[in-house]
């Protein structure tokens, strides 16, 4: 079974204010990395969402609110302080979700090994009923969601690795019992949440905030003996991995020192907590979603060591 890079052309066209960091060169970028490599992926595109999708974790009135501002902006509009939605942005974020979806299926349905999203923007700040942090919908709560109804699956963690904390993913797990969120992230930072000691209603939140300046060897130290065994005592039937690569070094928005290579060495580490929990719960499936990373050469270079990474499942 091949592995699968879910893409869409919209991802280049959604566009935001000249300056925003969370831009359709973001897209290109990756792709121009990836070049002729990486032969062995199957591709596919990132379908629209269903509606009913949408709904597993956001309220019609969000949607409605999203879609009324959106449909008709010739320029991109303010959904919040750093959040803008153009023309194209309800399509965009859609399909972000719904390639979110799609990976799981192609998984579930046994046609890839792992499938990555690249569709942007990223989607773990979209609270239920608030767009923040460049986000519209948040795909990995989604997928996770999803994968429940869809395919029954019962235990479900998202790994987050962003340099900012995923407050939308943990607001929607925080009350279920059955949803797990283990999140690396430096504090304080843009958002502001994911302190050790919020843990959720069923202690099914993991978060390890990190000080500026934190190395990569430090942070998947964290991982590895912190985080990573928390997820494997979850007994998850699926891990969905919330890629963001803004804690490189390079990285304008962030202060940690990961590496590109620290990526793949993470990825590692996450593929061997993954294939640890199936000796637990059987099959444990792994898919990837693209969050932030906004230098350009430092997200092209750590997405490849990341599908380099997931090509060791
Ligand atoms: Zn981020």
């Amino acid at each position: 079974m091949k592995p699968a890079l879910i893409t869409h052309d919209i991802s280049a066209r959604h566009d935001v204010p000249a300056g925003h960091p969370e831009r359709p060169e973001r897209y290109a970028a990756i792709l121009d990395h990836i070049g002729d490599n990486y032969q062995s992926w199957q591709r596919a595109a990132a379908p629209l969402a269903e509606r009913s999708q949408l709904e597993l974790v956001h309220s019609e009135s969000y949607l409605d609110m999203v879609f009324d501002v959106t449909g008709d902006a010739d320029e991109p509009a303010p959904l919040d302080a750093d959040t803008w939605a153009s023309k194209r942005g309800y399509e965009c974020a859609s399909r972000a979700a719904g390639g979110a979806c799609l990976a799981v299926d192609m998984v579930m349905e046994n046609k890839a090994s792992t499938a990555f999203s690249l569709m942007r923007p990223p989607g773990h700040h979209a609270e239920p009923e608030q767009a923040m942090g460049f986000c519209l919908f948040s795909s990995a709560a989604i997928a996770a969601r999803h994968a429940q109804q869809k395919w029954g699956l019962n235990r479900i963690a998202v790994i987050d690795f962003d340099v900012h904390h995923g407050n939308g993913t943990q607001a929607c797990f925080w009350n279920d019992g059955s949803l797990f969120y283990a999140s690396s992230h430096q504090m304080p930072l843009f958002p502001g949440t994911g302190a050790y000691d919020e843990t959720g209603a069923y202690q099914n939140i993991f978060n390890l905030p990190l000080a500026y300046g934190t190395g990569g060897s430090s942070i998947r130290s964290g991982w590895r003996d912190d985080l990573l065994p928390s997820v494997v005592a979850a007994k998850p039937d699926l891990i969905i991995i919330s890629a963001g690569f803004d804690a490189h070094e390079a990285d304008p928005l962030g202060g940690l020192q990961m590496t590109s290579d620290d990526f793949g060495i993470l990825t590692n580490d996450i593929i061997d907590a993954a294939n640890e929990a199936a000796e637990h719960s059987g099959a444990v499936r792994v898919v990837s979603l693209l969050e932030g990373g906004y230098d350009l050469n430092a997200l092209g270079q750590s997405v490849c060591q990341h599908m380099t990474g997931l090509e060791g499942i």
